[in-house]
């Protein structure tokens, strides 16, 4: 019963009626382990008591105040993600796109504030994904998203990731800032050498370019840190936060510095949902669990676990199996067969749940709480359909 659906996607038959911790049920009863988590979304497994609770609790209160009003949950949700981080100030929305469609205005007021208006195209990275909207497929630039949405130039540039020159040479006098993603997800698992971190953050500085990091796939928690730029070493102006953050609820958050988000004044940004009180009552508990030193030890030991499983099985398998890439709980391979392929065989056959990535990879993005005996189910079923 799917025709009234808009058919953006194309789901396989099975239908899941319920799930528990990193694994998911089938209305026929079958049991399936989750590698996807909902695309690094699920960050505390399926019906995670602590979650169920809270929520249960906050639905029998206020749910919807609008941001005339202060909402408590949403202030305490604030100060702790910028006590955790670079931040100053926190915007709250709804999805991913959302929290970096803020950050991309914010990067234009910042100029325009400056008496720089001339200063608004942000360049964005070959590989990128920041969401469906039209501002972010815009800055993503990748041709399978943006074509019928965007007739002519939009405002954005793009460059291949990783390579400082190409990107010293697209600086302009039109260019307000960069956008780019520190462990690539969609494009393919790319983990951006803290180098060249290094080195973008100083073109920023010597051009006074505003830096944002989209952390939407590989924050909170996934990269081994609360954040990932914390690991690599490099710190951006402007950070967006989502999937994770509200580890199946709605959410996102657009975090930023004082430069930067002094300027987004009353009447520069809004969003009737954003930041509403259960969505930033289950970001509380999800704060509080993942950014637990022993809860992200945790995410580090699974990660060097699945990491070595995975070269190991290159190793054995070198036919179908290559590269071993990624960072934390967000790893890929490259396989040499159609990934759809084995991602349809690893589901049907072995009933594990992976996802595509670019580069013809397969990618893993178990829940946080995963351990040792989900990940050896999931080598010894990338073995057999291997086989
Ligand atoms: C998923 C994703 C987005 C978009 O998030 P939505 O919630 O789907 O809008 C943006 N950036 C990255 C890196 C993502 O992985």
């Amino acid at each position: 019963m799917r025709e009234s659906i808009m058919p953006c996607y194309a789901p396989p038959e099975v239908l899941f009626t319920s799930g528990d911790g990193c694994y998911l049920y089938a209305d026929n009863g079958d049991r399936y382990s989750d590698f996807s988590s909902g695309i690094a979304v699920n960050a505390l497994g399926h019906a995670h008591p602590k979650l169920v609770n809270a929520l249960r609790e906050a639905a029998g209160g206020i749910w919807h105040l609008s941001n005339m009003f202060r909402v408590d949950s949403g202030e305490q949700l604030a100060n702790k993600l910028t006590e955790q981080t670079f931040a100053d100030r926190v915007f709250f929305a709804n999805s991913g796109a959302e929290a970096n469609e803020c950050g991309l205005k914010a990067i234009r007021r910042y100029h325009y504030d400056n008496g720089r208006p001339e200063r608004y195209r942000i360049i964005g990275m070959s590989g990128s994904f920041h969401g469906r909207t039209i501002a972010t497929v815009g800055a993503s630039g990748n041709p399978s998203y943006t074509k019928g949405f965007i007739p002519t130039d939009y405002g954005f540039d793009q460059v291949p990731f990783g390579d400082i020159d190409a990107l010293k040479a697209m600086i302009g006098e039109h260019t307000a800032g960069i956008i780019l993603e520190p462990v690539q997800g969609e494009g393919g698992i790319k983990v951006a050498d803290p180098e060249y971190l290094k080195a973008v953050r100083a073109l920023c500085d010597e051009h006074d370019l505003v830096l944002m990091f989209d952390e939407v796939q590989c924050g909170f928690g996934r990269s081994g840190s609360l954040y990932a730029y914390q690991t690599l070493g490099v710190t951006p102006d402007i950070l967006s936060s989502a999937k994770g953050l509200g580890g199946g609820f709605p959410i996102g958050a657009c975090l930023t510095n004082e430069k930067i988000g002094k300027h987004m004044v009353i009447g520069t940004h809004g969003s009737t949902f954003g930041g509403n009180p259960l969505a930033t009552t289950v970001g509380n508990v999800m704060l509080d669990t993942v950014s637990d030193e022993a809860f992200l030890t945790h995410v580090r030991k699974m990660s060097d676990y699945l990491r070595s499983e995975l070269t190991e099985l290159s190793k054995r398998v070198p036919e179908v199996y290559g590269e071993v890439s990624g960072m934390g709980l967000m790893l890929g391979i490259k396989v040499t067969p159609e990934n759809t392929e084995l991602l349809v065989k690893m589901r049907d056959e072995q009933q594990v749940l992976v996802v595509k990535a670019g580069g013809n990879s397969l990618r893993f993005l178990p829940p946080l709480i995963v351990d040792k005996a989900e990940i050896d189910a999931l080598i010894k079923a990338l073995e057999s359909v291997a086989k």
